[in-house]
């Protein structure tokens, strides 16, 4: 037996049978991902249904030196998908059987799930219960999960959105097998009525070291949840320019500040948006070249589009409650002399509208999903930097990423997601991963981006596993140390996801 099947049968003496495969059909599914790298196969992949049985797992691979990679629901498409950090290592599936919603707290607003829990699962949940709640949905998979999006720091779209922002109290199995509470979930008693509710307790905020790392295994998270509102009322504009961006982030940072918009406001480019809808038209075609601005306005004139569009949310009491903050918003855009408004009646029979009602909404839908099959053999890289919202920069990052992209033969797809300061922004490399040199074209166009953002200062947000060592490698020597050094503290024989986000 390999060292790997001795750890298996280890681990399914101490659980049963259901508690791992080594299968190697189910192993190479869990390998596949739809970045330019090659397949990353598990050598083994495991269900743990507890803490208890999770803890087991880590304590057998300390005695047995196998490097485990656990996955929630393995949903983050174009970031690596299920696949661990290399082949060899042992994936653990939590999303298969711990998938709980252990608690609803429709008074204070939050819920407490498994890393299994589902947005259709909550929001199914949450409909049973009255739908008098509503949670942070994205628009990508519906079943992906709550917990494991959060701890990414993953986004939606509403007020919520910022998904580690509204997480509150985890539990966690470190590397060497400890099980800690954070928050006032360290207190030691039995019960914590403000766990879920504040993160603010004695001692240091320690969520976020379990963000985008490699220092445990969560196993169990608060989410905060908000009351539905009454009424919803989207609004959309849209952009016909390329370099329109520059006014809409100017646009959008004071209704943000204000705070005359409850929602994230996203600004979305054409060929994000349509992808939703359409395939590349010269899909069969290699090498690839993009759309031209040419091809890009016929586009829009069929799908009534511009360059960009713009969407958010107001919430109200009734239509007529959210009459005043819908008059300064028109006034706000309108005042540019570009944007076109599309009212909240009009966009709801738009198809390339509906993530963004959606996920407004509280609705998992996962609309966006459709925007692999833009090209084929489903190549995705999801490339996440943020930038201050200030619009002559977000504009100047714009324009240098759609060079890169066209200048790579490929599309320029991008979304920005914006607050009062800061705009995450979603690129979406799409490329076909089954022609060799269109992945070589893909990676070149990350590893440009990436270096064009860095030149200005600006680093990126979630990264693509096979990215992850190259991006640990732009940050100083020091944080890289303090990395490392929290790793051997909690995790001293570097069981969990060895060389996540480059911390070994
Ligand atoms: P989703 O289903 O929401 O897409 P994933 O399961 O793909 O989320 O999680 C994204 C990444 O976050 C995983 O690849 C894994 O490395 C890490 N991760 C997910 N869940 C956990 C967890 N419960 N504990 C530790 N790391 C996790």
């Amino acid at each position: 037996m390999s060292k790997v099947e001795t750890y298996a049968a280890a681990v399914a003496s101490a659980l049963g049978a259901e508690a791992t495969t080594t299968d190697a059909r189910i192993c190479a599914a869990y390998g596949r991902h739809t970045l330019p790298a090659a397949d990353h196969i598990p050598s083994a992949v495991l269900y743990p249904d507890s803490t208890d049985a999770v803890q087991t797992m880590v304590r057998l691979a300390n005695d047995y030196g196998t490097p485990l990679f656990p996955i929630s629901m393995g949903r983050s498409l174009g970031l690596g998908s299920r696949a661990p950090m290399q082949s060899g290592q042992v994936v653990v599936d939590l999303g298969r059987r711990m998938n709980r919603i252990v608690d609803i707290n429709h008074d204070l607003g939050f819920c407490v799930v498994e890393p299994g829990v589902t947005f259709d699962a909550l929001y199914a949940e949450i409909k049973k219960r009255g739908d008098t709640l509503m949670m942070s949905a994205t628009a990508g998979p519906p079943d992906g999960s709550v917990l494991g999006n959060a701890i990414e720091k993953g986004g939606g779209a509403g007020p919520l959105g910022s998904h580690f922002d509204n997480l509150c109290g985890i539990e966690v199995v470190l590397g060497n097998g400890d099980v800690i509470r954070t928050g006032d979930g360290g207190l030691d008693m039995p019960s914590h009525p403000n766990w879920h509710v504040t993160k603010y307790t004695f001692g240091p905020a320690l969520d976020g070291l379990f963000t985008q790392s490699n220092y445990g295994i969560v196993t169990r998270a608060g989410v905060w949840l908000m009351r539905r509102p009454p009424h919803i009322r989207m609004f959309f504009f849209v952009f016909p320019d390329d370099e329109d961006l520059a006014a809409i982030i100017d646009l959008i940072r004071p209704l943000k500040a204000a705070n005359v918009v409850p929602t994230m406001i996203r600004a979305t480019n054409d060929l994000y948006l349509l992808s939703s809808q359409l395939q590349h038209p010269r899909s069969g075609i290699s090498p690839c070249t993009p759309l031209s601005d040419a091809e890009r306005r016929d586009l829009h004139k069929v799908h009534k589009a511009g360059s960009w569009t713009v969407s958010g949310a107001l919430y109200g009491e009734s239509e007529a409650a959210t009459e005043r903050g819908m008059e300064r918003v028109r006034k706000a855009f309108e005042a540019s002399g570009k944007a076109r408004y599309i009212p909240d009646e009009e966009a709801r029979a738009v198809p390339h509208f509906q993530a963004a009602v959606n996920s407004n909404s509280g609705w998992p839908a996962g609309e966006e999903l459709n925007m692999l099959k833009w090209r084929p053999g489903e190549g995705a890289i999801w490339f996440t930097p943020g930038a201050p919202m200030i619009g002559s920069v977000v504009n100047e990052l714009q324009r240098t990423c759609r060079a890169i992209a066209n200048g790579n033969g490929l599309d320029y797809m991008a979304s920005f997601v914006c607050g009062p300061r800061f705009a995450r922004s979603v690129h979406a490399i799409l490329y076909n991963r089954d022609d060799p040199d269109e992945t070589t074209r893909a990676d070149f166009c990350y590893r440009a981006m990436a270096e064009a953002f860095r030149d200005h200062g600006i680093f990126v947000g979630r990264a693509p596993t096979s990215y992850q060592a190259f991006h640990q490698a732009q940050r100083t020597p020091e944080i890289v140390k303090a990395c490392s050094a929290i790793k051997k503290a909690l995790d001293p024989n570097g069981i969990i996801a060895p060389g996540r986000y480059g911390i070994e």
